[in-house]
């Protein structure tokens, strides 16, 4: 099948930034200026603009769709959407591993803020070569070479500047690019579509020369022509150079750093040129890794359209015109529409009935993706995100994403039975969408629970229900979603014996309930011997054990971390059924529980705090109350960092507190650390809570 794009000429990349440094505002310019270029010549200016922006309100299709397709200097760039907010860790990783490169963002004002140490680190996890562009050039304070400082001294990582910025602040005029070693001044017209080359700045020439020798430098250390030809005096080509720090920004060991502001227009096109010049495409990374069906081996798919068909379902969205739309990559081989295709996760076949490249401001009806593309299918009915698709004649299982537990809850009360119908049908659209997602009923008070990462992305996902799938409905306090286990082994049995004339029911079982590790989850072992309990009857034991664990005997939560081995039990030849032996191992569980040294555990979050020095006894103290544990604390050039672990309980409101405790001037961030047991002091309000007594 003949590509339409040679693959090295595509880059999959992501924008990641803390909230507020211009990443929507990035984002949109980058769109604007590469739709641009491929429609030249054929509308006017002004109904270009408008058109643009009209079509992508009426379409509804924006620039925070998952991915989004762009063309800059004959390449295919793939722009996939990473959300900057620290609730969302979960979606950035998700986002992190369908990408090959990625620009991060740092405001010229702010620098490097705690938000994007977390992001940077992820990126790091994942060895994720990078550009820097630093914006808001143009903004009161903003400070290009301190921010340059902040990239390597907090961040430990090895800026190379690649344009230097002309002017700043009110002054920000253009940028000088080192490599080729011309200025650059965006002309007055508002939309910043024409740049002229103008003359070098006088009084820049000495940060020019100081800044060039260290690109050269820098250069060199990849390709050692560049440092004979500069010793000896010679020209050294900015092709060469290019090359040069391509090589050292694929292997992460530097990062070429730009700066812009992208809302006055000026830089993006540079950065463009940067995306195209230093990050990777889909050839310069290591070919994808999964295991066979039977997990007992490990496959490699080579990047090539001549490898088996193999892609990651990424993200799952419900879209107002095309219904469901399934993101996926392809790592390896191509696909067809109007062809089948294999999830391998679920063990299930689905056809393509359409596969679409979202641009901008149209979605592109494609024939077929091949290697390296990002696109999305529509009406894929099993498939849900982290899932892989691939040949059904060459099964292969990649790397699923693993996604933290939900830490939050909130009880949802419909006002009617048809808003109860239409919450059940969002809430099963929106887990498919959002693994982090949870929810389920609560067996005793009937309410519906949902769960997930934070109390933003409750939040989010409360206001989805209620507007987008217009569900009216009460929505509860967001909660902390405690869970419980057990602390040592105990024995327990049941049996339900009904005899009421006719077919009765016989179920009997004897288990045995034992701790495993934090984080391990639930494992059911059949050691029956001798048929006490026919096979065909042993699944429903362990669903009935299932559905019990889901309400503990503390304070009515799941029960996790747990090991039930099923030992024995008896049978009945004519009354013995699958639901008998359900309720059966329900209650052998419960009066094992009801035996057994249980305990309450409550998420603890890695906590970071950034505060200026004069304010640190006071935010340590704080951290003290809520049952912190300071961990470690650096001392940053303009402020403290604390890092911690506190219980999620602990942290409500955490946000304001912070702001008044330190005149606004502190931030943090938190995501999830571990489950762990409750102190019993704790742990008794939260039972009197539960039971209804009165709390002091
Ligand atoms: P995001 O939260 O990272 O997506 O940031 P936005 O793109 O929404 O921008 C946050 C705020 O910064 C908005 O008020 C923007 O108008 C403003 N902003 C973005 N880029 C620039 C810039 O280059 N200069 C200035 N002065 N403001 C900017």
């Amino acid at each position: 099948m003949p590509r339409t794009f040679p693959l090295d000429r595509i880059r999959n990349i992501g924008i990641m930034a803390h909230i507020d440094a211009g990443k929507t505002t990035t984002t949109e310019r980058i769109l604007f200026y590469t739709g641009k270029v491929h429609r030249m010549g054929e509308v006017d200016e002004g109904s270009a603009t408008m058109d643009w922006m009209v079509q992508e309100q009426e379409r509804g299709i924006t620039i925070t769709s998952a991915a989004t397709t762009c063309h800059w200097k004959d390449c295919r760039i793939n722009i996939i959407d990473t959300p900057g907010h620290v609730d969302f860790t979960a979606e950035v990783e998700r986002s992190l591993r369908v990408l090959d490169g990625a620009v991060a963002i740092f405001c010229a004002k702010g620098g490097v803020e705690p938000q994007s140490e977390t992001v940077w680190r992820q990126a790091d996890r994942y060895k994720i070569p990078r550009i820097a562009y630093v914006n808001k050039m143009d903004a009161m304070g903003a400070d290009f070479y301190r921010t340059v400082d902040m990239i390597e001294n907090k961040l430990g990582a090895n800026p190379v500047v690649v344009v230097l910025p002309i002017g700043t602040q009110e002054d920000f005029a253009g940028v000088v690019d080192v490599i080729s070693m011309k200025a650059f001044y965006w002309g007055e017209d508002e939309l910043g579509t024409t740049i002229e080359e103008g003359p070098m700045p006088e009084s820049m020439r000495d940060a020019l020369d100081d800044y060039r020798e260290r690109l050269i430098s820098s250069a060199s250390d990849f390709d050692d022509t560049i440092l004979e030809a500069y010793v000896g005096g010679q020209e050294v080509s900015p092709e060469a150079l290019r090359d040069a720090l391509r090589k050292g920004t694929l292997t992460n060991k530097i990062v070429p750093v730009l700066c812009g502001s992208s809302f006055r227009n000026k830089g993006v096109q540079k950065l463009l040129d940067a995306i195209v010049d230093f990050l990777p495409s889909p050839l310069d990374v290591p070919p994808v890794e999964g295991m066979t069906l039977s997990g007992d081996k490990k496959l490699v798919r080579e990047v090539s359209d001549q490898e088996p068909f193999s892609a990651l379902a990424f993200k799952v969205t419900t879209d107002p015109f095309v219904g469901r739309l399934t993101y996926f990559r392809v790592y390896s081989g191509s696909l067809r529409v109007r062809s089948y295709v294999h999830n391998s996760t679920k063990g299930k076949t689905e056809r393509i009935q359409r596969l679409l490249l979202m641009h901008a401001n149209h979605r592109e009806d494609v024939e077929a993706v091949v290697t390296g593309d990002i696109a999305a299918t529509v009406a894929l009915k099993f498939t849900a995100t982290g899932d892989t698709l691939c040949d059904e004649k060459h099964p292969i299982v990649l790397e699923n994403i693993q996604f933290p537990e939900p830490v939050i809850r909130m009880a949802i009360e419909p006002e009617t039975r048809a808003d109860q119908d239409r919450l059940s049908m969002s809430m099963v659209k929106l887990a498919e969408e959002d693994p982090t997602f949870t929810y389920r009923i609560d067996e005793e008070t009937g309410q519906t629970i949902i769960a997930g990462m934070g109390e933003l992305h409750l939040e989010i996902i409360a206001d989805r229900l209620l507007r987008e799938f217009a569900v009216k409905a009460q929505v509860g306090r967001p909660q902390v979603a405690y869970r419980e286990s057990v602390l040592g082994a105990a024995d327990g049995e049941g049996r339900y014996v009904r005899q009421t004339g006719g077919k009765g029911q016989y179920g009997h079982a004897k288990i045995k309930i034992e701790p495993l590790g934090r984080g391990s989850g639930f494992m059911f072992v059949d050691a029956v011997k001798g048929g006490a309990i026919p096979t065909e009857f042993i699944p429903a034991v362990e669903s009935g054990v299932k559905e019990a664990l889901q309400t503990g005997v503390i304070a009515g939560n799941p029960v996790v971390d747990i090991k039930v081995t099923l030992l024995d039990g008896s049978y009945h030849e004519v009354d013995s059924s699958e639901l008998a032996f359900k309720v059966a191992g329900s209650m052998a569980v419960k009066d094992a529980l009801s035996k057994a040294k249980c305990a309450l555990l409550e998420p603890v979050m890695k906590v970071e705090v950034a505060t200026p020095a004069d304010y640190l006894g006071d935010v340590l103290a704080d951290l003290g109350s809520r049952r912190g544990q300071v961990q470690g604390m650096e001392n940053r050039d303009t402020y403290q960092l604390v890092q911690g672990e506190v219980p999620l309980s602990a942290m409500f409101g955490y946000a304001t507190d912070l702001r008044s405790r330190t005149q606004g001037r502190g931030t943090y961030a938190m995501q999830f650390g571990r489950y762990d047991v409750v102190p019993p002091a704790e742990a008794d309000k939260i039972v009197a809570r539960y039971l209804g007594r009165p709390v002091d």
